[in-house]
């Protein structure tokens, strides 16, 4: 059995570094690019969103590897992320592409028993114990956690640097690391590192720098070719910002959660009260922790023919117009020019900084 999935973000380091682990294979699809993107619309369906003709040709390039059996959550609805393993199916299928599919669906859809008759289906190939697995499972765990503490301290700390781009390269360099370790002690010992570099980073603590929440669609956010690399653009930009949406949270909420081990934030959401797909409740969620940390501005990603997250948009609207949020949403099309969205996004921090020079914020309405 040669198993893939399709790229998001480092999910296919960590994936690597479990079944390198366990003594299995992953292949790993081909980078995105817009050559794979043109090879994946040339095959979807014209409306889908635009995750998903990503992944049709990284499914694409991981059978040309070798790949045999693909891994693919699917939470049936209510958003097409949920479909997505059915649907993907059916076009590859009739493209040639018969994949064997292993489709993780939620557990109110097919039971605990089912899910992990289907868990382990994913490791029958390997000669490792349940407790050896159990332990590469955890320490892969710990490798995405201290990447993300590590990430998020760049994040902050990239409006504060002395100098400029320190904290970026940090985790670029962290990052190769990890695509090239063999195993999960040499990551953590690479990670223990970039955590020392990040630390004895020299910061201007008297330095301003406008603080924004980045938020929205779960793949655009983690995957940065989909986002056109808006988190390095923000940080050459001296801008500190929170990342709401990662690998590591969604492995909280939605693995880790269901399975009874972790229970996370179930706060009443006046704006989205109910799921309608996606992770647009916590997209507008985002607007509490503005509130609470003095941030300047927020800006929601998404990409184009995403339901929810048009929903969550009609929101920021609403609060923007009715109780002056700044809020940039930028909606990533299949398109590549990147100049129209960099000019947008300098446009939306410069006006934050000059708000923040005539100290608009005084007398802003809480509404929390
Ligand atoms: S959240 Fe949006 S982009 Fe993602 S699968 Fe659902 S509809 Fe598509």
């Amino acid at each position: 059995m040669r198993i893939t999935y399709p790229r998001l973000g480092d999910a296919h380091i960590y994936g690597r570094l479990l079944f390198q682990e366990i003594g299995m294979e992953l292949v790993i699809p081909d980078h995105n690019s817009q050559i794979g993107l043109e090879r994946g619309s040339s095959i979807s369906p014209e409306d889908i969103c635009l995750p998903f003709k990503l992944m049709v040709d990284n499914l694409i390039s991981a059978w040309e590897k070798g790949a045999d059996t693909v891994i693919m959550p699917a939470t049936m609805g209510p958003c097409r992320l949920g479909e997505y393993g059915e649907v993907l199916k059916v076009v590859l299928d009739r493209h040639g592409y018969k994949y064997n599919w292993i489709l993780l669906d939620s557990i109110s859809a097919i039971g605990l028993p089912n899910l992990k008759k289907r868990l382990v289906s994913i490791v029958e190939d390997s000669n490792c114990s349940r407790a050896e697995i159990v332990r590469a499972l955890k320490g892969v765990y710990t490798v995405i956690k201290e990447f993300e503490k590590l990430e998020k301290k760049a994040r902050l700390y990239s409006g504060y640097e002395k100098q400029a781009g320190k904290s970026k390269e940090i985790v670029k360099k962290c990052r190769r690391g990890l695509a090239r370790t063999t195993s999960i002690n040499m990551a953590l010992k690479i990670l223990e590192k970039g955590h020392n570099s990040i630390e004895s980073l020299e910061l201007d603590q008297l330095k301003e720098p406008i603080k924004i929440i980045l938020t929205g669609e779960i793949f655009t956010c983690i995957d940065s070719f989909s986002n056109h690399n808006i988190e390095e653009k923000l940080m050459d930009m001296g801008v500190s910002f929170e990342k709401t949406i990662s690998i590591g949270w969604w492995l909280d909420n939605t693995v880790i959660n269901p399975l009874g081990g972790y229970f996370s934030n179930k706060r009443f959401n006046e704006y989205i009260p109910y799921r309608i797909g996606g992770y647009a409740k916590e997209t507008v969620s985002g607007i509490y922790r503005f509130n609470k940390a003095n941030f300047d501005g927020i800006i929601q990603i998404l990409p184009v023919g995403c339901m929810p997250e048009i929903v969550a948009k009609s929101v920021f609207d609403g609060l923007s117009r009715d109780e002056n949020l700044p809020v940039l949403s930028i909606v990533f099309d299949e398109m590549v020019g990147e100049a129209g969205y960099v000019t947008r996004i300098e446009a939306f921090i410069d006006m934050l900084m000059r708000r923040k020079n005539l100290n608009l914020y005084k007398g802003r309405k809480c509404y929390i």
